[in-house]
């Protein structure tokens, strides 16, 4: 990003000097504040806010009104999910990962649920809206929030789809891929660079993947023993792999900034592709200084829940790759407005997803609209074995390529047995 950032700063004082006029002339979006007292929001923020303003689900695609008659949370087996049904009796479910239902479960019954019954399924934006907006929710922002906003978002985009015949990625823009290149994130940390090597070479073996991605640090910290692992594991990566892999890095905001500038001099003297949280998350100054120090793309943002921090983020370039994930961020409208901004400023949007549920089908729906999404999406197959399937995907890799389904709504069927097994619940 160092090429870019001082290119950057070379012209902020060109804008500067013309800040009305420039705000004028090249955007057809005015300045949201009438008596700016001297701010101007970036020529960015305005492409952003505009992005805000216009919708990502496509109402054409749906004729007619969707009236959502109940959402329910049903239990089958060890699986939890969400179900959306229409007046009509039409159906549409999410699948939840069992860590985040158990804890916030409360929240979607009593402070999300209520904003979308008796209300058209084709405004699930403005229920959205509403639902940060209503009973002060804003004040519950957060990972425990938005996570069940996405997982309503999703049963009532399935609802959707299967009531238009359309898959979701359909609905929210219009299919972009078919197929969709993966790379496997390990999930090991502290292990010796040997077996991480070995466990690396197993999943590329097993999906045929050409990326890979690895964990560094110790995740929000890093002592002796885990800069001495980074430093072999680097090396150690690319000449086992060779040099036509693509290697990402996950230091889970391990360094302060001399530490991350070291690492990541060391990543770039290795060809990796993208630097993933190198300081803690919400260190967004550190984090400036490191991606300012290096010239590998630093990749962040699966922790962020505002929309104007990510904003913010993007307008001082600091990630050269944006990472919302798509449970965490609320969602795939709120996500794919993430991937519109980035593609405003000419940077991939790889969302971050969990192993959990189908975390794995929300990327491909997502990957299925949205032109920039780098050239490889992690991955983490059907870990928790939901049983689903698809007639034109097995929904799995081959030769790290994964077929998006193309079937109404997710584009999956459940075993009818998950569904009829399953019970209502309002208390885990
Ligand atoms: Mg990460």
């Amino acid at each position: 990003m160092k090429n870019r950032r001082s290119f950057l700063k070379n012209t902020a004082g060109i804008a500067l000097g013309a800040p009305l006029l420039s705000c004028q002339s090249k955007t057809d979006t005015p300045p949201l504040v009438r008596d700016s007292g001297g701010y101007i929001p970036s020529e960015r923020l305005q492409k952003f806010q505009k992005i805000l303003r216009e919708p990502v689900f496509d109402r054409s695609l749906v004729t007619g009104p969707v009236m959502i008659r109940s959402i329910e949370i049903f239990q089958s087996g060890r699986h939890y999910f969400i179900k959306a049904t229409s007046n009509d009796g039409a159906v549409g479910i999410s699948v939840t990962n069992k860590k985040y239902i158990r804890n916030i479960y409360p929240i979607i019954l009593n402070r999300i649920i209520p904003h979308f019954l008796d209300k058209d399924a084709r405004d699930v934006e403005q229920l959205i809206e509403n639902t940060y907006m209503g009973m002060l929710n804003y004040k519950w922002q957060g990972l425990a929030f938005w996570v069940g906003v996405a997982y309503v978002e999703l049963a009532v985009l399935d609802l959707l789809g299967r009531v238009s015949g359309h898959a979701i990625g359909n609905l929210l823009g219009g299919r972009v891929r078919n197929e969709v290149s993966i790379y496997y994130a390990s999930g090991n940390r502290g292990n010796t660079p040997e077996e991480e090597m070995d466990h690396l070479l197993k999943l590329v073996e097993e999906s045929g993947a050409t990326a890979v991605k690895y964990r560094l640090g110790a995740r929000m910290s890093y002592n002796a023993a885990s800069t001495q692992r980074d430093k072999s594991l680097i090396p150690l990566v690319r000449k086992t792999l060779g040099d036509d892999a693509t290697i990402y890095t996950d230091a889970n905001g391990s360094y302060d900034v001399p530490m991350g500038i070291e690492i990541g001099k060391i990543l770039e003297d290795y060809n990796t592709a993208f630097y993933e949280e190198p300081c803690r998350f919400d260190h967004y100054e550190e984090t400036r200084a490191v991606a300012d120090a290096l010239d590998i793309p630093v990749a962040g943002g699966e922790e962020e829940v505002s929309t104007r921090q990510f904003m913010w983020l993007m307008d001082h370039d600091i990630l050269g790759v944006v990472q919302p994930d798509l449970l965490f961020y609320g969602g795939l409208t709120r996500s794919i407005r993430i991937a519109r901004m980035a593609e405003t400023i000419g940077i991939n949007c790889t969302p971050h997803i969990s192993g959990s549920a189908l975390g794995f089908l929300y990327m491909m729906q997502f990957a299925s609209c949205v032109r920039n999404i780098g050239p490889y999406q992690e991955f983490k197959g059907n870990k928790d074995k939901v049983p689903v399937t698809a007639t034109d995907s097995d929904l799995q890799p081959s030769n790290g390529i994964i077929t998006v389904p193309q079937g109404p709504g997710l584009g999956v069927e459940f075993d009818p047995d998950f569904i009829k097994k399953a019970t209502k619940i309002t208390s885990i």
